[in-house]
């Protein structure tokens, strides 16, 4: 079994990143959080922390966690139209009663990085040029980098948001995979993803995907980022069980992750660039 790893992936990624960084006027990132949830905060310094590493300015527009929808649009408004500012990401999880997908529609589609303006999910949906999200893009970019043929072949998603499951099986129909989309209805979740030769878990279950759910030889994609009881993370694929079932198996910890935020870099250099 190949494990499929990120780390080498992300840092090349980061390489490319900073080499469009540094082309030309520095890029700049907005990340707006409203949020006194420790992890979520933690993740939005690291992406400062890594931006930084490649030459990117990382603003973090903390608005805590009693900010109303209503601050959260006009800064997402305000940051959209300043042109200093070249990408701009709103964190989850927002305060109640504020609505990500409602908020982002304030996001400009050109620094929309990390897509998650419907209006990009839709330009996806109809192959114009969009940003995806970050982390239904690192998805991809870890298959092609391991080198994993899509065209043909079947694909299976576990998980159907609009940040992830979603955008993922628009990416691989694009690369001609012959894609289902499996949810929390599906009726005999191993019947469904025993069929795959590509399985992506993004649904957010610890341990959901065990040796009963893969077929031999299949390569299977973890997405999911389950805090456990010790403080650290797992992700939605029984690691141990699968390992001996699939033909690949990306970490988790360690796989799809550190591949998102270097796209999320990646893609802001990009838009730094936009004519
Ligand atoms: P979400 O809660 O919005 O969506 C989860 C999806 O999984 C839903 O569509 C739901 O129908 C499906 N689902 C839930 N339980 C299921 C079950 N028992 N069987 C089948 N399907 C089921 O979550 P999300 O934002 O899409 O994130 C999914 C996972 O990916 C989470 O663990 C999240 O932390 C992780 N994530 C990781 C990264 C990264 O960079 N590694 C980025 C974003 C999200």
């Amino acid at each position: 079994m190949r494990t499929l790893n990120g780390k080498n992936l992300a840092a090349a990624i980061r390489a490319q990143a900073e080499a469009e960084a540094t082309a030309g006027p520095q890029p700049r990132l907005a990340v707006v959080a409203a949020t006194a949830d420790e992890a979520s905060l933690w993740y939005v310094r690291s992406i400062a922390k890594a931006a930084a590493g490649v030459g990117i300015a990382c603003d973090v527009v903390d608005l805590g966690a009693d900010a109303d929808a209503g601050q959260i649009g006009a800064t997402l408004s305000r940051l959209s139209s300043d042109p200093q500012v070249h990408g701009v990401m709103l964190q989850t999880p927002l305060p109640a009663g504020a609505s990500a997908q409602q908020l982002a529609a304030a996001i400009d589609p050109r620094k929309d990085v990390d897509g998650a303006n419907p209006l990009s999910l839709g330009r996806l949906a109809a192959g114009l040029p969009a940003f995806p999200p970050a982390t239904a893009a690192a998805v991809l970019a870890l298959l092609d980098h391991y080198e994993v043929e899509l065209e043909g072949r079947r694909a299976v998603v576990v998980g159907r948001s609009t940040v992830v499951g979603k955008p993922l099986a628009h990416l691989l129909l694009d690369r001609h995979a012959t894609v289902t989309v499996a949810h929390s209805r599906t009726r005999d979740l191993a019947s469904v993803t025993s069929t795959a030769d590509v399985l992506v878990a993004a649904a957010g279950r610890a341990g959901l995907i065990g040796a009963a759910h893969v077929a031999p030889g299949a390569v299977v994609i973890d997405v999911g980022t389950n805090p456990t009881e010790d403080g650290g993370l797992t992700g939605d694929v029984d690691f141990e069980a699968v390992s001996g079932v699939a033909g690949a198996l990306t970490p988790a910890p360690g796989g799809v992750g550190p591949v998102t935020t270097a796209l999320l870099l990646r893609h802001t250099a990009r838009a730094a660039n936009l004519p």
